[in-house]
């Protein structure tokens, strides 16, 4: 079977390669980002771009990506209004000929399906969300977003049975490194790559104590913590 794989560019920026070769960024922010290891003008290649919510620290370099790569971005029909009007994103470069898409929706693209499911949390513009993103080999990966833990994450385990987990455990804004340990045994799923950490001074600074509290809630998952730049294929 053909590899996929995962590099985290920092924060909740990673860019994930499918078997097929497609290429999702999510989260992208390659701009005065103090950890992300590459610049916008490094990615060439690109097909999909996931927004989770409408913060700075997601959405940095969005336009730039989306007009080099031709990638369409996955965000909320608010959101896009945003990205369409200040950013002069093109319609083209927006899911459903720039409307967005909402909450439990799903559209397949360039052979990827990208549902959006919701999040707590805030957003300037329409809601906070996650994204399980299927890839073509039926690998899902479910990309939280920024959230604390909710109890239907237990159902997306169920509907979408979970290959890999994305789930903040930086605190302060997110779950911290005990509701993430708590979420594993909700969501269920065979890995889990911990994010939103160590780009701020007040959030969390290294994924030990996440790595000893899921040991512990949830020993069957596998935790695979990278460094920024570095890449996880399986
Ligand atoms: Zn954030």
């Amino acid at each position: 079977m053909a590899k996929k794989s995962i590099k985290w560019l920092s924060h909740a920026c990673f860019s994930i390669t499918s078997p097929g070769g497609k290429v999702i960024i999510t989260d992208p922010w390659l701009v005065n980002n103090p950890l992300c290891p590459v610049k916008v003008e490094d990615i060439k290649i690109a097909h999909v771009i996931t927004v989770s919510h409408d913060h700075f620290d997601h959405w940095g370099g969005v336009a730039e990506l989306a007009k080099q790569t031709g990638a369409v971005i996955m965000c909320q029909p608010e959101t896009a209004d945003r990205f369409k009007r200040e950013l002069g994103i093109a319609d083209a470069n927006i899911v459903f000929f720039g409307g967005g898409m909402n909450t439990g929706g799903s559209v397949v693209q360039e052979g990827i399906t990208v549902t959006m499911t919701q999040a707590f949390h805030s957003s300037a513009t329409g809601s906070p969300t996650g994204f399980i993103i299927k890839l073509e080999d039926g690998t899902t990966i479910y990309h939280a977003g920024d959230t604390g833990i909710f109890e239907s994450m237990k159902l997306f385990g169920e509907l979408y049975p979970i290959d890999l987990a994305v789930i903040p455990i930086g605190g302060a804004f997110t779950m911290d490194p005990y509701q993430a340990s708590k979420a594993l045994g909700l969501l269920k799923p065979k890995k889990v790559i911990p994010m939103h950490y160590k780009t701020f001074p007040i959030l969390e600074q290294t994924a030990d104590n996440f790595i000893r509290l899921a040991k512990k809630e949830a020993p069957k998952v596998e935790v695979i913590v990278l460094e920024p730049g570095k890449e996880y294929s399986w």
